[in-house]
C-alpha cells in the first residue's frame, strides 16, 4: 500500500486515517452517513458505528483539517478536506443534483465593504447557487 502523508499536529489512529482517506478520495463533500457507507464498502474494514464517524470527524475538524457545511435547505452536515482551495456548487432545486462551478467567482474580486468597516479582514466565504438543471427545467415546461 502506498504510504500516505498525514498532516502533523494530530494523533493518527487507524480509524482517523480511514476517515481521512475517504475524504481525500472524495470528489464532493460527504455526510457522516456517506462516509460510513464508503467505509463499509471498502473491503477489510472493521465495522464502524455512525456515532464513531461523528467523533472521528470532530477530532479531525478541531485541527482545522476539515470544512463543515450544510447544503441549502438540508439539515445534513457535509464534510470535505480543507485543501486550501475550494469548490462552489450550483444545486438543482428539483433533483438536488450538485454541479461544481469551474472557478470561484471571488477569485479575482475584492468585495467592497462600507468605509466604516475598513479594517474588516475577510478570511473566507460561502456561496451556493441554485436553480434547475436541464432535465428538471424540461419537466417544468
Ligand atoms: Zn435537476
Ligand atoms: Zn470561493
Amino acid at each position: 500500500m502506498e504510504k500516505q502523508e498525514y498532516p502533523a499536529g494530530i494523533k493518527w489512529t487507524r480509524q482517523r486515517k480511514d476517515v481521512y482517506q475517504i475524504l481525500l478520495e472524495a470528489t464532493e463533500p460527504l455526510s457522516a452517513v456517506q462516509i460510513y457507507q464508503r467505509l463499509e464498502d471498502s473491503a477489510g474494514q472493521p465495522g464502524y458505528a455512525v456515532s464513531t464517524i461523528y467523533r472521528l470527524l470532530a477530532a479531525v475538524e478541531e485541527k482545522n483539517l476539515l470544512i463543515k457545511s450544510s447544503w441549502m435547505g438540508e439539515d445534513t452536515l457535509v464534510y470535505e478536506l480543507n485543501r486550501g482551495e475550494h469548490t462552489h456548487y450550483a444545486v438543482c432545486l428539483g433533483c438536488h443534483k450538485r454541479v461544481p462551478l469551474q472557478q470561484c467567482p471571488f477569485a479575482h474580486m475584492h468585495p467592497q465593504l462600507p468605509q466604516t468597516q475598513g479594517d474588516f479582514e475577510i478570511t473566507g466565504h460561502k456561496l451556493e447557487l441554485y436553480g434547475y438543471c436541464k432535465e428538471c427545467k424540461e419537466k417544468l415546461l
